[in-house]
Parts: structure tokens; sequence; C-alpha cells
């Protein structure tokens, strides 16, 4: 009997933990044990549903381009339960001095693929008009297939620092609570990679991948899909169709040691032996735990240079009598002077998340830009809250509901360089056998890559298992 035990009860150890029991009720012989730290499994995935109204702590949604968080739904027999964002009514604004400027139609994060509504948004400055109808005519020449660079840079080369400070830089900021110019190009853009390698030119690539979609047969899918009763509902499910027994909350693991033949865990007094180990936590927990281990010392570096910002969200409901402008919500620059960074209008993005008539606004702060707001008090981050809303939305109304949720250091920063420090990182982890690393730390941050790291590192379990059943 093969013993795995998976460290960390986020998305990312649980999607293995599901993978392993699909196996173990094939017949693997196989154990699996999931230990969490805190007293509930899920991770930053958290759903309150309060007064009718769904509200998400962390994540709302899920990519829907990414397949592997839908497969994983689908497995666990949860697709009538996915619903997409209501993308008809999908509009974005930027806080530009104190006002809110539509994202003009066509635009494809920072690429433009249509002329007409960018030549009359208030979004850009001409220089910027001019500079995205010159990166179509002569684009520059593309990063070298070795190289990197940060997010700012990268747009600067193709547009200007107008689209880095008004787009690139909110919505980076607002996706990791990153800094558009410590952030890798080549890990948080990779699409963008590739159309510039393909076409030189982003608008030309935006261009011809929206042509694409145009002639395919498969209808367009919302871009954000979401749970209809939260995010938690995809916890819930694993945590119900794995056996109770492989599931311990409130069990931190304090440290680990290479046994002769598989590893030995650490829980206060007691320790426990496995043959594999899944460290399904932040790169921070996994460098304190891999620090004794002999031979260490270069991945357990690695792994601590891979830096993390904190985040809060600030849900207010309100009853109704409010107006609001029409779309998905808003991005805050950071040259407006704000403490918020982002704020969705989630009652206009997904529908069934608050009863008719009812206004739910999430407010996003911290990043990289303001790790200060995590010393504040709920009391205080709501005064704060309050009296911007009141500001950028005109509100004055008292909400009926407020929740204030904290994550410290929630989010890898992947700053430049951070593939070739994590292909680095796994040769040298190569030296530890059946010892993975997983979570959001390595190849992608969302929900879906999670996912897909979660079910890898099952897959790498079951085919060490079958080649070593082939050598017996
Ligand atoms: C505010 C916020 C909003 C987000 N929004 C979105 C979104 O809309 N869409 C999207 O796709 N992604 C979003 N993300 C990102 C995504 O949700 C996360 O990257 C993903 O859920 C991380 O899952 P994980 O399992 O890798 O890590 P985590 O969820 O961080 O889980 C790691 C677990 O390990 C546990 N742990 C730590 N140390 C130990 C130890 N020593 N022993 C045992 N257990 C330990 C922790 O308690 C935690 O439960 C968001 C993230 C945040 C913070």
């Amino acid at each position: 009997m093969v013993r795995v035990a998976i460290v960390g009860g986020g998305i990312s150890g649980l999607t293995t933990a599901f993978y392993l029991e699909q196996e173990r009720r094939r017949g693997a012989p196989l154990s699996f044990t999931v230990f969490e730290a805190e007293g509930r499994f899920g991770g930053v995935i958290r759903t309150e549903r309060v007064n009718g109204c769904v509200i998400e702590a962390g994540p709302d949604s899920f990519l829907s381009s990414k397949p592997w968080a839908r497969e994983l739904c689908d497995d666990l027999r949860l697709s009538s339960q996915l619903i997409g964002s209501r993308d008809e009514d999908r509009k974005t604004y930027i806080l530009i001095n104190g006002r809110l400027e539509p994202i003009p139609p066509g635009m494809q994060m920072m690429v433009p693929t249509r002329i007409g509504p960018v030549l009359t948004s208030r979004l850009f400055s001409r220089r910027t008009k001019l500079a995205m109808a010159r990166e179509y005519l002569w684009p520059p020449q593309p990063l070298g297939a070795d190289d990197d660079e940060s997010v700012a840079s990268f747009v600067s080369r193709h547009f200007n620092s107008e689209v880095v400070d008004r787009l690139a830089d909110p919505m980076l900021t607002g996706i990791y609570g990153g800094d558009a110019s410590m952030l890798s190009a080549r890990a948080t853009l990779p699409l963008m990679i590739d159309m510039e390698c393909r076409h030189r030119s982003l608008v030309r690539g935006a261009l011809a991948a929206r042509a694409a979609q145009h002639s395919s047969a498969v209808p367009p899918q919302s871009l954000f899909t979401s749970m209809r009763d939260g995010m938690q509902r995809m916890v819930e499910s694993i945590v119900r169709q794995v056996p109770r027994e492989t599931l311990r909350s409130s069990r931190r693991v304090e440290a680990i040691k290479a046994q002769e033949n598989g590893w030995q865990i650490k829980l206060g007094e007691t320790t426990e032996d496995f043959d594999h180990l899944i460290l399904a936590v932040p790169a921070h927990v996994s460098a304190k735990l891999i620090a004794e281990l002999p031979g260490s010392e270069r991945p357990a570096e690695l792994l601590g240079e891979i830096s993390y910002s904190s985040a809060v969200t600030v849900a207010l409901v309100y009853a109704g009598g409010i107006s609001l402008p029409a779309g998905f919500g808003f991005l805050v620059p950071r040259g407006e002077g704000k403490r918020m960074i982002a704020c969705t209008f989630v009652h206009n993005k997904f529908e069934n998340r608050v009863p008719t008539g009812t206004a739910l606004l999430r407010v996003f702060m911290g990043g990289t830009r303001d790790a200060e707001i995590l010393d504040q008090t709920d009391d205080q981050i709501v005064q704060i809250v309050r009296r911007e809303v009141r500001e950028i939305l005109n509100i004055e109304a008292e909400p009926q509901l407020i929740r204030v949720f904290k994550w410290h250091k929630a989010m890898p920063q992947y700053g430049v360089g951070h593939l070739l420090k994590v292909a680095r990182l796994e040769m040298h982890m190569q030296r530890f056998p059946k010892l993975h690393l997983s979570g959001n730390a390595y190849h992608g941050i969302g929900i879906p890559d999670c996912v897909r790291a979660g079910r890898a590192a099952a897959d790498a379990i079951m085919r060490r298992m079958r080649s070593q059943r082939a050598l017996a």
C-alpha cells in the first residue's frame, strides 16, 4: 500500500486528493491524507451565504478559457452548478482623474481590436491612440526566446507608459496584487508573448485571434465561470467525495524528514510516515519545511525568493435605492491616490448573487501597493472603503451588511525570470524523489492552474507507482 501525505487543503491539495481517490476506487493500492493547518478546507476559496447573498471572500470565479477547473467540476458532477458571467453587461471602468472612464469595447486586455471605440475613448490620450496605430504598422522586435522582461517594459515597448499606467498595471494589480514593473511578462502574459512571437504586433495577433473565433463553429463562452452557490461549492463537493478520515483539519505540518524510502512528517508531538509527500502550500512554507533536508539549500533558497503579497476584500450589501453605472465594476490606477485597487459590481457580473433590487459591491485592497492596509482594524478598513465609495460612486447610503476578509501572504508574485527560477527549482527537486511541489506558486495563480497542478501531482504519483509495479 502506497501512503501519500498532502500538506495543504486549498484547491490544489484537494484536487490531488480527489483524483487519488478516483484511482483508489479503481483499485490502486494507495491511501492518502490531507493535512490542513486551518480549521476549514479550501484555503483562499471561501463563500459566505448571508441574507440571500452569495459573498465571496476570495476568488469569485475562474477564467472559462482554461479548461481544468471546469473539467474538475464535471468530474465532481457539478456541471449543473456552473454559471457564466453576464457578458452582455460586461463593461469595466478605469478611474481617471476621479472619473470612471469605460474601457472601450473590443479591447483584449490592453490590446485594441476595434478602431472606432478607441478613437472616441477618453481613456487614452491622442499620443496613445497614435502609439496603438504605430504598433499595428511598425511593431517592435519580439523578446528573445530566452529573455524575460517586466510587464511594464513589454507593454511600453508595444504601446507606451500611459497604457501601462491606465490598463496593464491596474489589471495586473487586480489579478496578482502585484506591480507591472516587477511582474514577469513571460509568466503572467504568456498568450501575449506567443502573439508577439507569431505576429510581432499584438494588435495584429489580437485581430487574428478574433477572426479565428468568429469563424469557429464553437459558440463563444462567457469570460468567467462561477458556481451558482459560490466557489466554496467546489471545495464542499470534494470534501464530500473523499473518505472523511482522509481529511484532517487544524493539523499544521511543522517539519518533514527524509526516511530511507519515504518521508516522515511532524505534527505537534506526533510523527507519521508516508511514501510520497505533496507540498500544496505557499512557497515560503515549503521553503521552511524543506530547509533542514540535506542538500536542500539551493531549492529552499529558490522557494524563498518567490515573494507574496497580501489582499483585503470588503463586501458591501446595499438594499436597493443606489444608482451605479452599468457593468462589472472598475479598476483604480495607482496615480489616483486611492487605497482601493478595484471594485466589482457583483450583482451585475453574475445572476442570483443577491435578492432582486439589492446591490453587492466587492472592493479589493492591499497587494504590493499597500501592504499596510493589513495592519488596519476591520473598522478602519470599513471607514476607508466607505469614504472612497462615496467619493468615486457618490454612494451615501448605509450598507445593510459589510464583511471584511484579510488574506496574508496569499498571492505569489511571478517576478521577472520566474519561469527560469521554477525550471531550476524543479531540477533541484529531482534529488528528492517522492517529494512533489504543487499549488499556485509555480505555473499559474488562477484556480484552473491550481487544479491542473493538483491533478498533475496525482498523475505523477500514479506514474511512479505503475513504473515500480512494472519493475517488480
Ligand atoms: C483575494 C483573492 C482573490 C482571488 N480571485 C481569484 C479569481 O477570481 N479567480 C481565480 O482563478 N483565482 C483567484 N485567486 C487565486 C486563487 O484563488 C488561488 O491562487 C488558489 O485558490 C490557491 O489555491 P492553493 O490550494 O494553491 O493555495 P491556498 O488556497 O493558499 O491553500 C494552501 C493551504 O495550505 C494550508 N497550509 C499552509 N501551511 C500549512 C502547513 N504547514 N500545514 C498544513 N497546511 C498548511 C493553508 O492553511 C491553506 O489552506 C484569488 C486569490 C485571492 C487571495
